[in-house]
């Protein structure tokens, strides 16, 4: 059975997460494979991802890169002469890469750069006579996922896996990124190769859409957790207790989260947290946001009852909108919600 059909079949229930660790063995087994690449997408993450792949790539293979926005590629291409080159659109990069990476903002980006790569479904004839490995990066919602993979699927051109990703920027740049995909048991050992380039712990969460829907229901968790943990902090200060001893007491208690722990709210409470430096830096209140409407959305779609997430959602619209909140980390709900700073 060809990987395209194999991805095509029926998707199959939640298998345990497998972490896969990168390893020579890996690289090198895609190595005997690949020779071309593409990257669509040199924005925040993608300019930083890219770069690191071109870096572990061997000098001789090329990495075909685009973007809208042509500065980006501009830059790219000034920064990291060797071996790469700007397409000049997404059906270049899709007809002469073999594998193709992208990392766009939000599902109608994502639809609209796979109508342009996919269409007309001559892919193989036009381009590198071999199906195409398409590993998108995006958090996007999973129906929209599943779509792009049955146009990639359906015509024989090539398997589509999702690898959303965590770490921000920094992981970005550091190469430390997790992914977690969502992708046929075929093609895992193949995707874990390229995206070990770019990170750190690949985690294959089942069959196309997975890794999406862990995502989705990840920062679903994040973004009340945060909301949750501005209150208590608030409560608790504004009853008058030390938000330092608040905070130690929580996180050895049974509140303990990331956003109590590690990205704690409340200014001073840890040191080069973005509270303590005027809420700069860090998850944006408007991608986490983002995160909790496709999560939102995708639950709706498949019936999930949820008792929290559309006071949360209304919550972060108004924090999203409010001047002195507006493009902050996230835990800048402490702020709206009238915490002592
Ligand atoms: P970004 O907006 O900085 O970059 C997106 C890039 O895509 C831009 O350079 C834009 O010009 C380009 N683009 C848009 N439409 C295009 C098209 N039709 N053809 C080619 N290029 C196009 O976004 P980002 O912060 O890099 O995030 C990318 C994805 O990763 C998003 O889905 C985001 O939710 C997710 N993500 C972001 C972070 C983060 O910390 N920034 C962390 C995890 C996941």
């Amino acid at each position: 059975m060809s990987i395209a059909r194999a991805i095509a079949s029926p998707l199959r229930r939640l298998a345990p997460v497998a972490v896969r660790q990168p390893s020579r063995m890996c690289f090198s087994s895609s190595r005997n494979l690949q020779a071309t690449w593409g990257f669509i997408g040199l924005g925040r993450m993608g300019f930083a991802m890219a770069k690191n792949l071109r870096a572990k790539l061997p000098a001789e293979d090329t990495l075909f890169v685009q973007d809208v926005n042509t500065a980006a590629s501009r830059k790219f291409l000034e920064e990291n002469s060797q071996g790469v080159r700007i397409a000049d659109n997404v059906r270049e990069v899709a007809e002469k890469a073999e594998t193709v990476i992208t990392c766009l903002p939000e599902p109608q980006h994502v639809k609209g750069v796979f109508k342009q790569m996919l269409e007309p479904a001559t892919l193989l004839k036009d381009g590198v006579n071999k199906e195409r490995l398409f590993i998108d990066c995006s958090t996007i919602d999973p129906m929209t996922s599943a779509a792009v993979a049955s146009d990639a699927t359906s015509t024989g051109q090539g398997i589509f896996i999702d690898a959303p990703m965590s770490g921000g920027v920094v992981g970005a740049q550091a190469g430390t990124l997790t992914f977690m995909i969502g992708a046929a048991p075929e093609v895992v050992e193949q995707a874990t190769a390229v995206l070990s380039m770019m990170g750190r712990r690949i985690l294959h969460l089942g069959a196309q859409g997975a890794g999406l829907k862990g995502k989705l229901a990840n920062n679903y968790l994040l973004a009340l957790n945060n909301i949750a943990t501005a209150e208590a902090m608030n409560m608790g200060i504004q009853w008058g207790l030390d938000p330092k001893a608040l905070a130690g007491m929580i996180n050895i208690s049974t509140g303990k989260c990331w956003p109590s722990e590690i990205n704690n709210p409340v200014p001073g409470v840890i040191e080069g947290s973005p509270a303590s430096r005027g809420y700069e830096g860090g998850f944006g209140v408007a991608l986490a946001n983002k995160d909790l409407g496709l999560a939102l959305t995708s639950a709706k779609e498949a019936n999930v009852k949820l008792a929290l997430g559309d006071t949360a959602k209304a919550l972060y619209d108004e924090v999203e909108r409010a001047e002195n909140c507006k493009g902050k980390d996230f835990s800048v709900v402490y702020r709206y919600l009238g915490g002592r700073e």
